[in-house]
């Protein structure tokens, strides 16, 4: 056993593990691009864009020096009462890519707290109109973070079980979830948006906003619907005063192929919220983003109509040119080419898959996200993981689904390599060897 598990295991209480079971974890000493390294020195190619927040690779060199130039210059300022050129650059750099009415930037430092964020922001304005209204409404399967407002809305997740009776009151829809291939979407999509009217006839007039992670609901196992049902689901809410909340923590800087998924809905909400690819997976950092109207109804003399909200580590200067830098290497043509390929290589690898495997169903792919099941799932979840790193490669399923998610900056040979890899172990489990 390494030296480093074992000082490891005496202190650390690592997030989302049952402790008692799963298996060991792996020290991870550097990485660079694509891969991730042992101890050892043994590369792990990194399907999963480790936790999803590495867009364009490990260790790169510019969002490095970017990191490095602002650590000597300024590490870090209260943000009430004082600002810095890092954090009103990374606001002009997401100005220019986002919708031009979402305009105002609030900071926090993760995905939980830039959602907690627009969901206290809603609720304030409508109590600063005068007009208060606690409801919430979300999709079942939305998953939203770890905090307790973020709970309450992603309750029908399935990973907040045990917190139910600290949540506030929520409406939610069925999530018409679909896959190449499928003939039930109409009817799926029919009854959410049924569901829903029902939802609004009851409670129209007592809904506060509605929260939806966009085309793609990840933590639930990349679950995927139709960018037309967001859109008519969006359509339908707007016909009641209920402001529109999109979580683009996971679908945001290019993971479903367009900069924001907002783009291929046609949508323009009222908050969206941004974390995860934001720095390129090395500082934290949240965004909640919204318009004028809503910036304007905390405009008043009185102290109480404020947003009283802030962190520690508020617009942290390292995070946001950590930002800035990851936005840069973002907006050049050679990244919009790299996502597009991604694409093709997952599309081709699915059809592989399909064609190879037979127990691979629900094959979908939004954008960089492929995703498929598995059933019957071949191997219990800790030894299937175990089988992959053996091989080199990180896989981590969600449920019976497996996703491929890389950074943007893997070549479509090391892409392809996976798939035939995965298609070769896959096969072999599924017991014929
Ligand atoms: C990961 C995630 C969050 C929570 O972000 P954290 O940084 O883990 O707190 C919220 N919403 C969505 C859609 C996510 O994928």
């Amino acid at each position: 056993m390494s030296d480093l598990l074992d000082r490891d295991k005496a202190l650390i209480w690592h997030p989302f593990t049952q402790e008692e079971t799963a298996s060991d974890v792996l020290p991870i000493k550097r990485g660079k691009g694509a891969y991730l390294y042992d101890e050892n020195g043994k590369a792990y190619l990194d399907l999963v864009s480790s936790w999803w927040v590495n867009i364009h690779g490990h260790g790169h060199p510019e969002i490095a020096e970017a990191l490095y130039k602002q650590a000597l210059e300024l590490e870090h300022v209260i943000f009430a009462g004082f600002t810095h050129e890092p954090a009103i650059k990374l606001c002009e750099g997401l100005a220019g890519i986002l919708p031009e009415a979402l305009k105002r930037f609030f900071f926090s430092d993760n995905g939980s707290t830039a959602v907690e964020v627009a969901l206290k922001m809603a609720y304030q304005y409508w109590s600063n109109h005068g007009k208060p209204k606690k409801l919430f409404l979300s999709f079942e399967g939305g998953y939203h973070g770890d905090t307790v407002g973020a709970m309450s809305v992603g309750r029908a997740c399935g990973y907040h079980d045990a917190f139910e009776p600290l949540f506030f009151d929520i409406q939610s829809i069925p999530f018409p979830e679909t896959w190449q291939n499928d003939e039930q979407v109409e009817e799926k999509e029919a009854n959410a948006l049924s569901a829903l009217k029902q939802i609004l006839d009851l409670h129209g007039n007592n809904i506060a906003a509605i929260i939806l992670e966009p085309l793609v609901q990840g933590a639930s196992g990349m679950r995927m619907c139709r960018p037309s049902f967001v859109k008519t689901v969006v359509e339908t809410i707007r016909q009641y005063e209920i402001l529109v909340i999109f979580d683009e923590v996971f679908t945001g800087f290019g993971r479903t192929g367009n900069w924001f998924a907002l783009e291929q809905i046609g949508i323009v909400p009222d908050f969206i919220c941004l974390s995860k690819g934001i720095t390129g997976g090395a500082m934290p950092l949240g965004m909640t983003v919204t318009s004028e109207t809503v910036y304007q109804s905390f405009l008043s003399h009185e102290w109480q109509h404020a947003f009283i909200h802030g962190h520690s580590y508020t617009g942290n200067p390292l995070a946001c040119a950590a930002a800035v830098a990851s936005l840069d290497i973002l907006l050049r043509p050679e990244t919009r080419q790299a996502i597009e390929q991604i694409n093709a290589t997952h599309r081709l690898g699915l059809d592989l898959l399909r064609q190879e495997v037979s127990s691979v169903t629900q094959a979908r792919l939004q954008g960089t996200i492929a995703a498929f099941n598995m059933s019957p799932f071949p191997l219990e979840k800790e030894a299937f993981k175990a089988r992959f790193l053996q091989k080199g490669l990180m896989l981590r399923p969600l449920g019976s689904s497996i996703y491929l998610l890389p950074p943007y900056c893997i070549t479509p040979a090391e892409l392809e390599g996976a798939y035939q890899e995965i298609i070769a172990e896959l096969k072999r489990m599924s017991g014929n060897k």
